[in-house]
């Protein structure tokens, strides 16, 4: 079992950005308000994350580590219109079989808080949190020197866990996010309602002022939405780390939906060819396939023809606003 989770492990945790991406998303389906994100040496030593979410009851930390154990769907027919970023329930297994996980939460009706470290004892024990849940992961790839030997620099995997991180914090201005990394404060960005809050994140985050260079999007189109920013084409020039997009409030890496935005700046990119972009594609649950990859950043859609059309058509529009 140990070696099945192992294998399963190589899908799910890449490297720490995938553990701070994982980590995330479960915060955020617990209700989070706040997100706490801590890394040294690029996550290499240790990675902690912190919510104030619903936390786990006692009885249930032993589940919350166990393989395909979800608290977020209970039928085939919820997966078809799933809303959490979790739905899978390998992730914490995952992460555990390849690292020292401990896993710290009080019950939003619990007296105390409880913890859990499946590599040294299945019970829980009381342990001090004054609320929501608490990830500590060490000692990464300790015990597979092979997967270990993968990893690179500290620099190059903490620019890994800014993307994971910025990627999640883009995805609900709502939340409040903060990422300390070998002791420095690295992002700190506050719950934000209203459009100027929006952007004002959307340039912490990005950067480069992408906030006096972008243009609003925001069209609608048989039962779609995209809506946020593309950089004008003049500020687009070599970011390929600078485009994010989302599916239904899931942030995903998609061919059909990059390539719809591309092509919309063809002519004007000449050869500049990573335009920066913040877009939100929202649609019916049931249209699109989230479970297409272990590690939910790939979708497929029902209909890629479509969301393609639809994507092209709207960022076109909003770069033709901006020409005119
Ligand atoms: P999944 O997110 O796909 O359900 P995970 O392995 O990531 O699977 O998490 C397993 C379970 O542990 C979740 O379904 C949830 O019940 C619980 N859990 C994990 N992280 C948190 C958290 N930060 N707050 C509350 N519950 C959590
Ligand atoms: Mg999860």
């Amino acid at each position: 079992d140990q070696l099945i989770s192992q294998i399963a492990a190589g899908e799910v945790v890449e490297r720490p950005a995938s553990i701070v991406k994982e980590l995330m998303e479960n915060s955020l389906d617990a209700g989070a308000g706040w997100i706490h994100v801590t890394i040294e040496h690029g996550g290499l030593r240790r990675i902690v994350v912190a919510d104030d979410g619903n936390g786990i009851a006692r009885d249930d930390l032993g589940l919350a580590v166990a393989r395909h154990a979800t608290s977020k769907i209970d039928s085939l027919d919820a997966l078809e219109s799933v809303a959490s970023l979790g739905f899978r329930g390998e992730a914490l297994a995952s992460i555990a079989s390849v690292s020292q996980l401990t896993l710290t939460s009080r019950a939003v009706d619990a007296d105390r808080a409880y913890a859990i470290t499946p590599a040294t004892s299945a019970e829980p024990r009381p342990a001090a949190l004054d609320r929501g849940t608490r990830v500590e992961v060490r000692e990464l790839f300790a015990r597979i020197p092979a997967r270990r030997k993968f990893l690179r620099a500290p620099a190059t995997e903490f620019a890994h866990i800014r993307k994971a991180f910025n990627q999640l914090a883009l995805s609900r201005f709502d939340i409040g996010f903060v990422l300390h990394h070998d002791g420095t404060e690295v992002a700190r960005i506050a719950p934000a309602h209203g459009p100027d809050a929006m952007q004002q994140r959307v340039d912490k985050l990005i950067g480069g002022a992408f906030g006096d260079h972008a243009v609003a999007v925001d069209e609608q189109a048989a039962g779609m939405r995209l809506s946020g920013w593309i950089a004008t084409p003049g500020f687009s020039r070599g970011q390929a780390d600078r485009q994010y997009s989302y599916v239904n409030h899931r942030p995903i890496r998609d061919k059909v939906f990059n390539h719809g935005v591309r092509l919309a700046y063809r002519d004007l990119l000449h050869n500049q060819r990573h335009p920066a972009y913040v877009l939100y594609l929202t649609l019916d649950a049931r249209q699109v396939d989230v479970n297409a990859h272990p590690a939910k950043a790939e979708v497929r859609f029902r209909e890629s023809r479509l969301v393609h059309d639809f994507v092209f058509r709207s960022v076109g529009r909003a770069l033709a606003a901006v020409e005119a």
